[in-house]
């Protein structure tokens, strides 16, 4: 395990899978991340976007083949400090792909459905 500073400015152990880099190297990570024709949300609206834990891992990770394991993505996510907030934005945007929030797209649709049931329900 390593150690990265969390959004709140404490430390926390994340995975192994773990690199340091640099913020101009993070910052270009995070465009590949999120910059995948989901650019129409406010800077605000992705402010949760600058304590991504995923901007200093392989991206790849995060966009498995089909069949692969999401693992190592669903760990680096179960230890990020804005989860909440990702998995949020990817259900609200309709996320189609990748793991977001510690979720796959079939968990979020499964998710997104379950609320809608829960809702109608009311
Ligand atoms: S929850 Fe996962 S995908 Fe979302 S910002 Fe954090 S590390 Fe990245």
């Amino acid at each position: 395990m390593g150690l990265a500073e969390s959004g709140a400015g404490s430390i926390q152990a994340v995975p192994d899978v773990m690199t340091p880099v640099s913020a101009e190297e993070a910052q270009a990570l995070m465009l590949g991340i999120f910059s995948l024709g989901y650019e129409t949300a406010t800077d605000e609206e992705l402010h949760w976007q600058d304590f991504a834990l995923c901007a200093q891992t392989d991206p790849d990770i995060f966009f498995p083949e089909k069949g692969g394991s999401t693992t190592p993505a669903t760990t680096v996510c179960s230890s990020c400090p804005v989860q909440g907030q990702c998995l949020e934005y990817a259900i609200s945007h309709d996320i189609r792909h990748g793991i977001w929030g510690g979720m796959s797209d079939n968990d979020r649709r499964r998710l997104a459905k379950e609320r809608r049931g829960t809702a109608r329900a009311r």
